[in-house]
């Protein structure tokens, strides 16, 4: 599945890049899915990352 980070909801907390580093950064403030690896939605890590977003902005799709 897809990852999407929500830049209008996310406010940079920097959790999903704690929980996740090989998937997540912070960018320039903001919650960023690292290059090659937005195809990771699948990786139950990511989906805890998602669940656990405090500002529920990241979005598993296909
Ligand atoms: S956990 Fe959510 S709010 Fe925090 S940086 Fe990641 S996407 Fe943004």
């Amino acid at each position: 599945m897809k990852i999407s980070v929500d830049r209008e909801a996310c406010y940079g907390s920097g959790d999903c890049a704690f929980r996740v580093p090989s998937v997540f950064t912070v960018v320039d403030g903001f919650g960023a899915v690292l290059p090659g690896h937005e195809d990771a939605g699948d990786d139950p890590r990511v989906v805890e990352a998602a669940e656990k977003c405090p500002a529920q902005a990241i979005a598993l799709g296909e």
